[in-house]
């Protein structure tokens, strides 16, 4: 297990700026949450079933905007990053936030939740003057192509984002 100090600006509620710093454990043995793996990775209750066409990963952006979509029973192979349902929850609401929860436990959507922020080879810190849509956006990239290769490359990944300028950098 890996620590890393994390630093965090916080405002209080008098409207002072406090820095704080976190720690963060990093492992090697975060959980996939998919039938398809190989790697004895613990199966938890919420897991992706094998038999879906695609691993969908919503970014930020898709998860916070087109909740009410995401939701349609149709929708099924979803995987919700921690960082995605973070910022569903800090930038969007509590509602969607629940509503993407939801969606994940009501035991026949095929969807799971992965912990990428905890994840050693994943974490990546946000880099002095990377703005945080573009440093969650990269923690998603990097998630996806590590779920790509953790599960063998058995099953295409598609990222879905609205953002244009970065979809043409990543893509492969
Ligand atoms: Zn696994």
């Amino acid at each position: 297990m890996l620590k890393l100090d994390k630093y965090l600006n916080l405002k209080t509620k008098h409207g002072t700026v406090v820095r704080v710093v976190r720690e963060h454990y990093l492992r090697k043995d975060v959980p996939c949450n998919n039938e398809l793996c190989n790697k004895f990775c613990n199966k938890g209750l919420d897991c992706i079933p094998s038999n879906v066409s695609h691993i969908l990963i919503p970014d930020c952006f898709v998860a916070r905007t087109f909740a009410e979509i995401l939701d349609l029973p149709e929708l099924r192979g979803l995987l919700f990053l921690q960082t995605v349902l973070h910022s569903a929850l800090h930038d969007g609401s509590r509602r969607t936030y629940n509503r993407l929860l939801g969606k994940v436990h009501d035991g026949k959507s095929g969807c799971a939740i992965f912990a990428n922020e905890f994840c050693e080879d994943i974490y990546a810190l946000q880099e002095s003057g990377e703005k945080l849509e573009d440093w969650q956006f990269r923690l998603v990239f990097r998630s996806a192509e590590w779920y790509f290769s953790h599960l063998d490359k058995q099953k295409p990944i598609i990222i879905l984002t609205e953002n244009k300028e970065v979809s043409p950098l990543f893509s492969l």
